[in-house]
């Protein structure tokens, strides 16, 4: 056998492994379990978005609450200020209306920054909401996907000593191909299911253009390696 025939039998042997794979791939099993997947992936990047904006309003959160302990801090001391004032006779009525304004002022920034605490632990709330429920439907999506994995493995099973067999037998024919012949015909195989074609009554058995005779001849030399002019493929005469 030649070592075209050789690089033929190769190819038939890699589509018949290709064609075995897409069966398998195809069953409805593994369909569900690949959408059932992308289902599991896109809930955890919405989890994991949401766990991202939780931990920075988290941080938001930390910094408010020391604003807030610092303008507590404020008001106790002002207030201590304004009582010691009011039993001070010397303590003018300007410094005390000063002093009363400053406590408003203070009152104020604190019920504003108190406002908008309540409503970013409201929203972190939300937040925490969310992330369970969509942690309870990626849980049952993941139970689904592991239900439907364990029967795919099984089919895979069934498909496993067929799919063995070709493996070895690739493995076997690759050994008996030259390295550049086989690094054409990969080169080629990137872009094309088979790279090899017989040629026939002069024609590309790849794409059916008729050939000049003076291709037919080079084939049949066997010296080189002969490329249809058409679609590239390598061409070789049947033995
Ligand atoms: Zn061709």
């Amino acid at each position: 056998m030649s070592q075209l025939d050789k690089l033929w039998e190769y190819q038939q042997a890699e589509l018949e492994l290709a064609k075995l794979n897409k069966e398998m791939h195809s069953s409805p099993n593994y369909q569900k379990r690949s959408k059932l997947q992308k289902v599991l992936r896109e809930q955890m990047d919405v989890i994991n978005g949401f766990e991202t904006e939780l931990e920075t309003r988290s941080a938001q959160l930390a910094s408010m609450q020391t604003q807030l302990e610092n303008l507590l801090h404020d008001y106790d001391l002002e207030k201590s200020e304004l009582d010691v004032m009011e039993t001070d006779e010397e303590a003018t009525p300007e410094e005390l209306t000063e002093s009363k304004k400053a406590i408003e002022k203070l009152v104020g920034r604190i019920n504003a920054l108190s406002r908008e605490l309540n409503a970013l632990v409201e929203s972190c709330d939300k937040l925490a909401e969310s992330i369970n429920t969509t942690y309870a439907k990626a849980g049952k999506a993941k139970r689904d996907f592991d239900a439907v994995r364990t029967v795919c493995d099984e089919e895979k099973e069934g498909f496993a000593p067929k799919i063995d067999e070709l493996s070895k037998k690739l493995d076997a024919i690759r050994s008996d191909i030259p390295d550049e012949l086989f690094e054409t015909y990969s080169t080629f195989k990137k872009n094309h299911s088979a790279p090899i074609a017989p040629l026939s009554n002069g024609r590309c058995g790849g794409c059916h253009m008729a050939l000049p005779a003076v291709v037919e001849k080079r084939v049949q030399a066997g010296n080189t390696i002969v490329r249809c002019e058409n679609c590239g493929r390598i061409l070789f005469c049947r033995q």
